[in-house]
């Protein structure tokens, strides 16, 4: 699935579309995660303005209009002349002054929809902070962790909290952390949280540097592989020797997602009673 890199990494390689003006639109397939607005075709004659990612949606901003596009599980766009052959699964067809835009999606979960929409678009107002800007930090982390009886893994992946932490990078955070992922998020300590946002920051950073890359079959619009998943350390790697102690990775189901850990490397602390808790048992309060 492409993850907050691969969406960053796609949005950079479109950037030759600024500027250009769309000379024809064409729907081969409208039936995504939702129907392709009917209306498309208004976006002929307009020029493209700007691009910007928020969390995995590539805003798209027209002269007149702005859309909202998603990847979903298997979506991906590709830059190409006119006359390149067309693939089976490529939807969707901006022709622009220069280049071709083609929308490829073999499982069509991706969207391609007006910003202002409906109800669905307006997930986006809901979602909490981008990773790598300045508000996601250690105090705001804190604050939103310390009610929260969930694995610390679970918790990174809720796109409330903190949004395109993706499995593949919670699965390497806590790793090279040696945080259980299962360890209650209440439960870490001011300088796990310290840490935990560090390592966030820059496992994201190393994968948008790296082109992204995750998934096995993930391009950008120039059609170049990522480079992130050959430095996976735990990701996908149930099974397989810890690199730090040799232990095997073990696979654990949170939230319904593999989560690969090394039991040794990332034991699971005991979690003290809270202050909270002691109150309780004692039936006393302060
Ligand atoms: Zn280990």
């Amino acid at each position: 699935m492409p993850e907050l890199p691969e969406v960053e990494t796609t949005k950079a390689s479109l950037m030759p579309l600024i500027d250009q003006k769309v000379v024809a639109v064409q729907v081969r397939e409208s039936r995504l995660r939702w129907a392709i607005p009917e209306d498309i075709s208004k976006l002929r004659g307009q020029r493209l303005i700007q691009l910007t990612r928020r969390s995995k949606y590539i805003l798209a901003e027209f002269e007149q209009d702005t859309m909202l596009w998603h990847l979903g599980m298997s979506g991906s766009f590709r830059l190409c002349e006119a006359n390149t052959e067309l693939r089976k699964h490529d939807h969707f067809i901006l022709q622009f002054e220069d280049f071709e835009l083609r929308y490829h999606d073999p499982r069509r979960f991706g969207c391609i929809l007006w910003l202002d929409q409906n109800s669905q678009t307006k997930l986006i107002d809901t979602l909490g902070p981008e990773p790598l800007s300045d508000v996601f930090n250690a105090e705001y982390l804190t604050s939103k962790l310390k009610s929260k009886n969930v694995g610390i893994k679970v918790a990174m992946m809720d796109n409330h909290i903190v949004v395109g932490v993706g499995n593949i990078y919670a699965t390497e955070s806590l790793f090279n952390l040696g945080i259980h992922p299962a360890q209650p998020a209440s439960s870490l300590s001011k300088s796990q949280i310290e840490k935990l946002v560090i390592e966030i920051k820059r496992i994201l950073k190393q994968a948008i540097d790296l082109g992204g890359s995750t998934l096995r079959d993930y391009s950008n619009a120039m059609g170049e592989n990522g480079y992130f998943q050959q430095t996976l350390l735990a990701y996908g790697r149930a099974g397989e020797m810890c690199v730090n102690c040799e232990t095997t990775l073990e696979n654990l189901k949170l939230g319904q997602r593999a989560s690969v850990f090394c039991p040794q490397c990332q034991a699971l602390k005991k979690v003290k009673p809270t202050s909270n808790t002691v109150k309780f048992v004692q039936g006393k309060t302060k």
